[in-house]
């Protein structure tokens, strides 16, 4: 299978998978929808499948890049290398409310997109919705399986620690199907892009995130347990009555709301 692309060679261990397909790489830039004067942040800009079409449409783009021959590349762009702002960085150590800061209209909240590396697109995720507050929206390629999580309601297979917490920052839209030949070298398996939209009033009310999330871990690491068992450490069986709730319901029935009211019982309990 040919690894090498506009004379780059695929580095497995930062999840290279470069897009090469016209069409697939228009609908996206189109979902994206760019204009001037936003403050677009692009991750993993590889060989610039997308950041070139985007640097069509508006004068400036920061760009995150680990990899230091291609933020290289970047950099020496010969169209627009002029426009491109390159921070070769890790992105999930990158404190992007500081990057808000440095830019020229730091009042304006990102706008964050990417073919992210499939190896740490979860804990980037969850490494951007620690900064919800300074961003408008993002639009991640990701594997389809990890947008049917983010999206996912109760009751659904899918439905997980992902979903719960995707939908407790952000509102999630599943907007399109990426198969593996749009991309060099193909992945294993289908993609997807997805829009989340951080919410700027958050849909349930909870004292603690961290002690939603541990709620969440909890009850979906034993998913196939009553939360009278799985959540056994945190409540007793009485205290989940006394919300009216199910002790004998599973994870994957509870909603975003049940995991709030557990999570803000507990932090009373415990705090
Ligand atoms: N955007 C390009 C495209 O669509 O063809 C490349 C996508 S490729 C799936 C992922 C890109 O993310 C690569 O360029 C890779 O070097 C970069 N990358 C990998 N890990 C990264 C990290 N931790 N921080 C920033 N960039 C990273």
């Amino acid at each position: 299978m040919n690894k090498t692309h506009l004379g780059h060679t695929a580095r497995k261990r930062f999840g290279q998978n470069f897009l090469n397909d016209e069409h697939v790489i228009g609908e996206i830039v189109a979902a994206i929808a760019p204009k001037e004067g936003e403050n677009l942040v692009e991750i993993g800009p590889g060989l610039g499948a997308l950041t070139e079409p985007v640097c069509e449409e508006v004068s400036a783009l920061t760009v995150v890049e680990l990899d230091r021959d291609l933020a290289k590349r970047l950099r020496h762009h010969p169209f627009h290398a002029n426009k491109l702002n390159v921070v070769e960085q890790d992105a999930l150590t990158l404190d992007f409310e500081a990057l808000l800061s440095s830019l020229p209209e730091p009042s304006v909240p990102l706008r964050v997109f990417g073919n992210l590396p499939y190896n740490i697109s979860t804990p980037l995720m969850f490494h951007l919705f620690d900064f919800a507050n300074c961003i408008a929206d993002m639009h991640f390629m990701l594997q389809k399986e990890v947008v049917n999580r983010l999206a996912a309601g109760p009751g659904s297979k899918s439905y997980g620690r992902l979903s719960v917490m995707a939908q407790y920052y952000c509102q999630v839209m599943p907007v399109l199907e990426v198969p593996p030949h749009a991309f060099v070298p193909p992945p294993k398996v289908d993609s997807a892009i997805v829009r989340l939209i951080p919410h700027r009033t958050p849909p349930i009310s909870v004292n603690s995130v961290n002690i939603l999330e541990r709620i969440c871990a909890q009850a979906f690491n034993q998913r196939r347990k009553t939360i009278r068992n799985s959540l056994k450490d945190s409540v007793t069986e009485e205290e989940i009555l006394s919300l009216g709730l199910d002790p004998t319901a599973r994870a994957e029935t509870l909603s975003l709301a049940d995991f709030g009211q557990l999570a803000n019982f507990v932090y009373n309990k415990e705090m």
